[in-house]
């Protein structure tokens, strides 16, 4: 059968965070580029998952005047609290100066998604749902090419300079890799969330901690809520009836919590992977398929969109300027802010879960991460670590 061949400068596998992102910036800069997704645009449009947008990530789509792709449901500071033992405890975590909190908002990742997608087809950007098959060949080469079959079933074949894989953890384009020129950095942290998407109001917003273990409710615009309750990696999901879901919560809050439909639940073991280097030939890793945080930290995200601006200088400054040297450190300039942003959700997940279940660590350090949270919400300069990364300002 015959086959499609066309040339592009960028083919971008993924029509995510990263990649709708990388799409935008390549095409208001007038680089050519094809986005390519798996999925339907109806079903990638309803994918819910991450929630908050950091400071840093808010002024990086007003700098490149996208600024109506980020809609504000509420900002954290405003919006969260936090209870131990079922006691709420006021805290100046989102208060701290070096915070540079103004910007960071509550958005549903659904909502940035839908309107990135909005923008970059309504800017004339070539999308294509459902191109299934894909396959990432002379990655090493000159002219990688890109071969898949689109939504007829027909095959096609892009000819392209750069490769963007923003196909999330489980995509190809990682795979694409020989395996002896990647190495992976993991760390499990030995237990898990289950995480409920609910059709309910955020009623108490905020995160418990208790011996049961975290509890947390975050807000997904106005009506929906994603719920999390830590549970051990091994659960499973008939363990965790909506009963039980809604008793746990009440349990760990210590006080009524507003109750309505699930959607959807799943475990998530919470782990961190770091791909090295994030870039192999002409392939360059962006977003979940180079790293991957526990949501703890709430940076999986950022992380994408901070990949996703590096790279876009890159390619622009390599087509027009015939400079390469933003490309070359690609991979060493996103490594340093990903094992940065890596330290912060290591540091920031162990504290939250060792002050309160002490099964997993002991006693000892239940105490002395209570006694670190304590000068977290109380004292300006020890919060400013936390400030400064939940913020993104780092
Ligand atoms: C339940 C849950 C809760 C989370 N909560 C948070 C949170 O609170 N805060 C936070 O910051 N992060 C959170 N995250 C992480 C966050 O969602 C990810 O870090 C973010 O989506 C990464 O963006 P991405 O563009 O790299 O990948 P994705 O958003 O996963 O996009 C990858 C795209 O590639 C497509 N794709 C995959 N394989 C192929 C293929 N073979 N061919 C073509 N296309 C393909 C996928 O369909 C998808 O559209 C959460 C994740 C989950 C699962």
């Amino acid at each position: 059968m015959s086959e499609t061949v066309e040339d592009t400068a960028v083919v971008i596998v993924g029509a995510g965070v990263a990649g709708l992102t990388l799409g935008n910036f390549l095409l208001r800069n007038g680089i050519g580029c094809v986005v390519l997704e798996k999925r339907s645009r109806e079903y990638v449009e309803r994918r819910q998952r991450a929630g908050t947008i950091d400071s840093r990530g808010v002024r990086m789509f007003r700098a490149w005047g996208l600024e109506e792709v980020v809609e504000s449901f509420g900002a954290p500071d405003e919006s969260i609290s936090f209870r131990m033992d079922g006691e709420e405890f006021t805290n100046d975590l989102f208060n701290n100066e070096d915070g540079d909190f103004d910007d960071m908002v509550f958005c549903p990742q659904q909502v940035l998604v839908r309107n990135l997608t909005d923008a970059f087809l309504r800017d004339g950007g070539d999308l294509r749902y459902e191109s299934v098959g894909i396959s990432l060949e002379d990655i090493d080469g000159a002219q990688p090419r890109v071969r898949y079959q689109d939504a007829t079933g027909a095959t096609r074949v892009v000819n392209c300079d750069y490769l963007a894989g923003c196909d999330g953890y489980h995509g190809v384009s990682r795979e694409s890799i020989p395996a002896d020129a990647l190495t992976r950095y993991s760390y499990d942290y030995g237990y898990a969330w289950l995480s409920i998407l609910a059709d309910v109001t955020p009623d108490p917003a905020g995160m418990a901690i208790h011996s049961r273990g975290l509890a947390g409710i975050i807000p997904r615009g106005t009506t929906a809520s994603r719920l999390y309750l830590q549970c051990a990696p091994d659960d499973t999901l008939e363990q965790w009836p909506d009963e039980r879901v809604w008793s746990e919560l009440e349990a760990r809050f210590g006080i009524p919590v507003a109750t309505g439909p699930v959607l959807h639940k799943q475990i998530l073991p919470l782990r961190s992977v770091v791909y090295s280097p994030m870039s192999h030939g002409r392939l360059y890793l962006l977003g979940d398929a180079a790293h991957i945080v526990p949501p703890m930290s709430a940076k999986g995200i950022n992380l994408a969109l901070h990949d996703a601006e590096v790279f876009a200088r890159a390619v622009i400054a390599r087509i027009q300027k015939d400079d390469p040297a933003l490309l070359t450190g690609y991979s060493e300039t996103c490594l340093r802010h990903v094992w940065n942003y890596q330290a912060y959700a290591a540091w920031i997940t162990e504290l939250m879960h060792n002050a309160g279940d002490a099964s997993y660590e002991g006693e000892f350090r239940k105490q002395t991460a209570r006694a670190e949270l304590e000068r977290q919400f109380t004292s300006p300069t020890a919060n400013r670590l936390f400030s400064e990364f939940a913020a993104g300002v780092n």
